[in-house]
């Protein structure tokens, strides 16, 4: 398995190259053709297995970048690692021109209203802090098509079920939902349940 096999765009092919990845490891040669279909998807992949570049290349594959408008969502159940992923993100996609903001609490919300205004692409966020530019709208959801939940399972753990199902009430019906956990304890599958449509299931 390639990268160049999955159809990439070039300029997408050429970030992954440069940022160092020459082969997909497994959850990203099973995964991003499954994400590129269109299909909700749920990966069972812990740290480690490449799940981050599974669906940062699959939602720049998908983005279009000359829209400036936010596309795609990821969700995560803390500050550093939303910061992680939008840093991948961008190195990845550092031949895209792509905008993508990182949307975290403790940070200054006139410094958040003023990139999100300038428009971006990819919003990387935890929860609470993108449920309220949602709300304020300043984080405009008409264009979004993909909702990744990373790591579903600390997200539910650390209690923020109320604000991932609030945001996910604002995006379209038609959202394709991606979600990587770890662990698929009963509160995740219930969420999947509700969010997804006849999902593709990977475990690695
Ligand atoms: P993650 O599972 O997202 O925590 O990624 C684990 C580590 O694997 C990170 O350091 C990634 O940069 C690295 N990685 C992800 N995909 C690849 C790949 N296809 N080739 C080489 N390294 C990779």
């Amino acid at each position: 398995p390639t990268f160049e096999a999955m159809g990439l765009k070039e300029d997408l092919l050429r970030g992954i190259y440069a940022y160092g990845y020459e082969t997909p490891s497994a959850v990203q040669s099973r995964a991003i053709v499954q994400i590129l279909k269109g299909r909700d998807t749920i990966a069972q992949a812990q740290s480690g297995t490449g799940k981050t570049a599974t669906f940062s290349i699959s939602l720049l594959q998908t983005i279009d970048t000359k829209l400036r408008e936010t596309q795609a969502l990821v969700l995560s159940p803390t500050r550093e690692l939303a910061v992680q992923i939008q840093n991948v993100i961008l190195a990845l996609g550092n031949y895209m021109n792509v905008q993508c903001h990182a949307c975290i609490g403790g940070t200054s919300v006139g410094e958040d209203i003023r990139k999100l205004d300038f428009g971006q692409h990819v919003v990387s966020g935890t929860p609470g802090r993108v449920a309220d530019m949602i709300r304020r709208r300043n984080l405009r959801t008409r264009h979004i098509q993909m909702l990744i939940l990373d790591e579903a399972d600390e997200l539910l753990d650390r209690g923020f079920k109320d604000q991932i199902y609030d945001v996910y009430r604002y995006l379209p019906p038609s959202t394709q939902v991606v979600v990587v956990s770890a662990t698929l304890p009963y509160d995740v599958l219930e969420m999947t349940s509700k969010f997804t449509t006849d999902p593709v299931r990977i475990l690695v």
